[in-house]
């Protein structure tokens, strides 16, 4: 039987090394704590929560509790200890997370078939030198020698080592009646030519290749959005190199530091945007950008932010068209090592071109503790069979874990980001809800939406769990 190598004892490599060893498939799982810490973690225990807590919402009116759900339904083990030690958190799976800890290493550390071995792994194992396959989960922040590595396997080009993550939005909360669709200079989706004056910077402005809804700011609303925005509180900086930012990627309110008129000849800038309603160019622009997958999502273009999560929705209300604004994601700037996993991954998480090599965790481009892990069990579920010889196993993508496995590997390339589990990635209902004569206090259209998908969500897993191969004889778990 083949042994599958897990190097990172974080959430998803935990997740993949139990799936793995249910499975009744050996396992040797390399994590480099305490030998080699990592500026963050403060223990030395498998799967320590960096930050907050909670494992967020927990009901099916929500896409991470649809998520959470599965897990359980598939045998998750980070779920599993984060039930045992949940503290209470209204509707949020909150944890203690010593107890939590503890409980996951646990779990590991007395499995017959799993192995730990502390030690720092300094580059992807070559193909053959291993006794079966290999995951990598080694997270955001992945020690530097196999960074390099990682690098000179994916190219450069395909490795981030930050993420200045812009806030975005709810489509259905934006106000049609303000904000206006153009392209810079009337570009339209997909134009061969990028406009050179409006390339502007990696992270930053309309670069000519989308459609954008604007919103169009006069001068009075301009200066009333910087002051709020120069005097707003930013959050506290996790990570040592945080406050190094790309000069690409600036925060906005550092931008807006620099001076006045800094972000009218940046990511606000409004030339090529005249507004329809009024034939004139506004005095300043906020562009929004549809994400390629989730349609119901839109990103503020070049709006990279570390303002505290209130002050971000207090401020950038204040743009018109977002009085109402819904965030599905504020915005943040953190040290994060990640590929790009749709130029790079297949919904196996295996690698394209290397397919005894699975990425999973932050490092393979999704966002969070319950995303981390649910990447680590289909990729524990997939080396397993893999070792067995047995079909490997896309997820649903009407299922909420199908869904991230499909984001991730077919996301568009160019601007991609990691993200949570929403809603808006998984693909859109057949028929909508019927409307049923809904009085005021029935649910609303949305909320039947979330229902519909959801439970769609869990038939279409359950379906698919009743089809997966048994565990070999005599796995113990
Ligand atoms: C500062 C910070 C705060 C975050 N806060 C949150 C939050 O509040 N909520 C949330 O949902 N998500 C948060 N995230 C994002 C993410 O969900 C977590 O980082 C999560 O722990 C990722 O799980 P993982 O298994 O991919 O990585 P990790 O849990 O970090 O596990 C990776 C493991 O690999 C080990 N390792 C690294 N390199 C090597 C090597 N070369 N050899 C052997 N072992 C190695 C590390 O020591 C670590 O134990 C945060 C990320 C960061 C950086």
């Amino acid at each position: 039987m083949q042994t599958v190598t897990i190097i990172g004892g974080g959430l998803a490599g935990c997740e993949a090394a139990w799936q793995a060893a249910s499975r009744g498939v050996p396992v040797r799982l390399h994590e480099m704590r305490p030998v080699r810490p990592t500026l963050v973690h403060q223990s030395d225990q498998l799967a320590e929560l960096v930050c907050s807590n909670s494992f967020r919402g927990d009901k099916l009116d929500n896409a991470v509790g649809v998520l959470k759900e599965e897990m359980r339904r598939l045998g998750s083990l980070i779920i599993r200890c984060a039930d045992q030690t949940r503290v209470p958190a209204g509707a949020a799976l909150a944890v203690d997370r010593a107890r939590f800890a503890a409980a996951v290493t646990a779990a590991i550390t007395t499995h017959p078939l799993i192995d730990v071995v502390r030690e720092e792994v300094s580059g992807i194992p070559a193909p053959g030198t291993t006794a079966g396959p290999v995951i990598l989960a080694t997270g955001p922040l992945t020690s530097d020698t196999l960074s390099e590595d990682i690098a000179r396997f994916v190219g450069a080009d395909h490795l981030s080592f930050y993420d200045a993550i812009s806030p975005i939005v709810l489509a259905d909360s934006i106000d049609r009646s303000i904000v206006f669709r153009a392209s810079r200079w009337g570009r339209s989706l997909r134009a061969e030519h990028t406009e050179p004056e409006a390339a502007g910077p990696a992270c930053g402005v309309d670069d000519g290749e989308g459609d954008y809804l604007n919103c169009p700011m006069d001068e009075e609303e301009y200066r009333a959005f910087y002051e709020a925005l120069i005097s707003a509180e930013s959050a506290t900086v996790h990570d040592f190199d945080a406050a190094q930012f790309f000069e690409g990627c600036l925060p906005i309110e550092v931008m807006a530091h620099r001076g006045r008129e800094t972000l009218r000849f940046g990511p606000m800038k409004p030339v090529g945007l005249p507004d329809p309603r009024t034939g004139r160019i506004p005095f300043a622009v906020v562009q929004l950008r549809q994400d390629t997958l989730a349609g119901d999502h839109f990103s503020l273009v070049g709006f990279q932010t570390q303002l505290k999560w209130g002050e971000q929705a207090r401020v950038l209300r204040m743009i018109p068209g977002l009085r109402d604004a819904e965030f599905v994601r504020f915005g943040m700037v953190h040290r994060n090592t990640y590929i790009n996993g749709p130029t790079i991954l297949r919904p196996t998480w295996q690698t394209r071109t290397r397919p005894d090599l699975f990425f999973a965790g932050q490092v393979s481009g999704v966002e969070g503790y319950v995303e981390s892990a649910a990447s680590g069990l289909l990729a524990g579920i997939n080396a397993a069979h893999q070792a067995r010889g047995l079909p490997l196993q896309e997820a649903p993508r009407e299922s909420a874990i199908g869904a991230l496995a499909y984001y991730v590997s077919h996301a568009e390339a160019k601007h991609y980001q990691p993200s949570n589990i929403t809603f808006g990635i998984m693909p859109p209902l057949a028929e909508p809800p019927p409307r049923h004569g809904r009085g005021r206090q029935g649910p609303s259209k949305k909320e039947q939406r979330k229902e519909a998908l959801a439970q769609r969500a869990l038939a279409a897993l359950e379906a698919w769990r009743a089809d997966l191969p048994v565990a070999a004889p005599g796995a113990g778990a």
